[in-house]
């Protein structure tokens, strides 16, 4: 799996991926491989209404809404851009559906963001048109939508699903929609810097999706209810959705009210029999801390896999869930948003190697770069992993600099982890070389949170980085140098930030110092001050 030339090959079968030439989206390769048309299980339970969608009507509701937004906004045409804003609901795999079928572009943002995040977003993405819910449209500003704001807990698009058109087949791709067209732009900061739109087309997507369709893939079959307690607009919600759709399963769609409450999620795994869990480390933590007495009251016999993904999972942890939960399997998996779904992921034939994320996903190549020497590495030394293969992003969406930095010529992404694979082809992911901190697995540029932090008067330098915590797997920590005579204290610097960001961005610790360690060309010795911050050295 390791060539004379230092590439990593994948041991898995490539997937079946239709020729490029083939015009077609990636619904239409969806529609064209679900199995049948009376398919027994419902697609969609939403957990807090109690509503089901069966396959055939979602597909007769994602058609209809396509047509209703094709009569609607008759300039909505392919390549335009939709923002969608809205927490997990039976609505958004409608949309995505209907969207992608007219080969309109989605952008999902997260919810969660706070204006001043999202208009960021906006300004890089420009779309047409948004999709939002009551609880979450005060936070976009209308006229950056020519055509409008849609409320998708409104009458108004009640409305749309139920309009009766006249009967027609189903819309098959009216608009021409070829694969290299744009599916998507999701966001993510990359390897440095402040949020970009990284550009996946339909393409990519087909091939990500094409690994389930793979009857050679031992992942393909495990289980037919899915919970959805993740995110649809980050990569891993997104997909696991598709995913659900592509092996005819049922998702369960679990939004909790307020903080997250674990025994609340087993019971719903409980109630609906659920057999696959995909989540991130914190939720495993989280299980694993349940009281034996609470475990015990609960049927969880149902649950085969619980997958994790998003950020590390220490191997510890991994250990004590199987302890704790003997009859699931924890398959962990590693992506990133430019990579798409899982560049590795251990299947359950692979579970007793825990610490790794498993081989290389088919049709995926890897080289392990030494990051002073440029230098291919073999099989047991450490370097920075990159990747190449069709399910990779096209690159930031206008930003060429950011795009040439992180794709090179040949294709390959460098994508900011450190690993190695050992002699069987397992891939381990050991550090992050990149800036970006991850809380519970979500995205913390820390070069945003600087850039806040300057815009303060009474600070004069400060660098944002990872710290420990087990909870959250890291929290941020700002190291901060205060302006001459200043008094600000660190609970002010914390609420400074606080009201700027999505809760997850919050910077959770502070340290003051008399000035911050950088590269003769001005770069922040991150490095240096993670250890300083992990060695007690830096003053709280
Ligand atoms: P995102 O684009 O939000 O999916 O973040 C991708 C980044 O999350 C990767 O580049 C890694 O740094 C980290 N990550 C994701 N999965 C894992 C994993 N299983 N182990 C370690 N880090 C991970």
């Amino acid at each position: 799996y390791c060539s004379r030339s230092r590439t990593y090959h994948s041991l898995r079968p490539n997937s079946p991926i239709p020729p490029q030439s083939l015009p077609i989206s990636l619904t239409d390769f969806l529609l064209s491989n679900l199995p049948t048309s009376n398919h027994p299980l419902p697609f969609l339970v939403d957990d807090s209404t109690g509503a089901t969608l069966s396959y055939s009507d979602f597909l007769s509701l994602s058609d209809t809404l396509s047509l209703s937004l094709i009569s609607r906004y008759p300039s909505l045409s392919k390549s335009h851009l939709a923002f969608l804003l809205s927490p997990n609901s039976l609505h958004l795999p409608l949309l995505y559906f209907s969207l992608l079928s007219l080969g309109v572009v989605l952008s999902p943002g997260s919810p969660l963001g706070s204006p001043s995040e999202i208009r960021h977003q906006l300004l890089l993405s420009r779309p047409s048109i948004a999709f939002a819910t009551s609880s979450t449209s005060h936070k976009l500003p209308r006229e950056m939508f020519p055509l409008g704001v849609v409320l998708i807990d409104s009458p108004e698009f009640a409305s749309m699903l139920t309009r009766h058109h006249p009967p027609r087949p189903l819309l098959e791709n009216v608009n021409g929609v070829v694969q290299s067209d744009t599916a998507t732009v999701l966001y993510s900061s990359g390897t440095t810097g402040r949020v970009k739109g990284v550009v996946m087309s339909h393409r990519s997507m087909i091939a990500a999706l094409s690994r389930f369709y793979n009857p050679s893939n031992a992942a393909v079959d495990t289980g037919k209810v899915v919970l959805l307690n993740l995110p649809m607009f980050h990569v891993y919600g997104m997909f696991m959705m598709f995913r659900a759709f592509a092996g005819g399963k049922t998702l369960v769609l679990w939004t909790e009210v307020k903080k997250f409450d674990v025994v609340g999620m087993l019971r719903v795994v409980e109630r609906y029999k659920v057999n696959v869990l995909p989540a991130s480390p914190p939720v495993v933590v989280a299980m694993l801390k349940v009281r034996r007495e609470e475990r015990e009251k609960l049927d969880l016999k149902s649950l085969m896999t619980v997958g994790s993904g998003g950020a590390p999972l220490g191997k510890e942890i991994s250990t004590g869930f199987q302890e704790k939960f003997p009859r699931v399997t924890l398959l962990q998996g590693y992506a990133l948003t430019e990579s798409l779904l899982g560049a590795g992921m251990l299947s359950p034939d692979e579970a007793t190697r825990q610490g790794s994320v498993g081989r290389l996903a088919e049709d995926m190549e890897a080289k392990v770069v030494d990051p002073s020497t440029g230098e291919s590495l073999p099989p047991g030394l450490k370097g920075e992993l990159w990747l190449r293969g069709p399910a990779i992003m096209t690159g930031y969406l206008g930003d060429d600099k950011a795009t040439a930095e992180t794709l090179g010529p040949d294709g390959w992404l460098k994508t900011g982890d450190l690993c190695y694979f050992d002699k069987d082809g397992f891939l381990y992911i050991l550090d992050r070389l990149k800036e970006l901190i991850k809380y519970k697995a979500y995205q913390v540029p820390p070069a945003e949170l600087e850039q806040l932090l300057l815009s303060n008067p009474a600070i004069t330098d400060a660098a944002v980085v990872p710290y420990p915590d087990e909870e959250a797997g890291e929290i941020p920590m700002a190291f901060v140098v205060r302006k001459p005579g200043s008094t600000i204290t660190e609970h002010q610097v914390m609420d400074f930030i606080a009201e700027q960001v999505s809760p997850y961005k919050k910077i959770r610790r502070v340290s003051f110092v008399d000035s911050i360690p950088k590269t003769p060309s001005g770069k922040i010795l991150r490095r240096e001050l993670r250890e300083r911050a992990v060695s007690g050295s830096a003053s709280k």
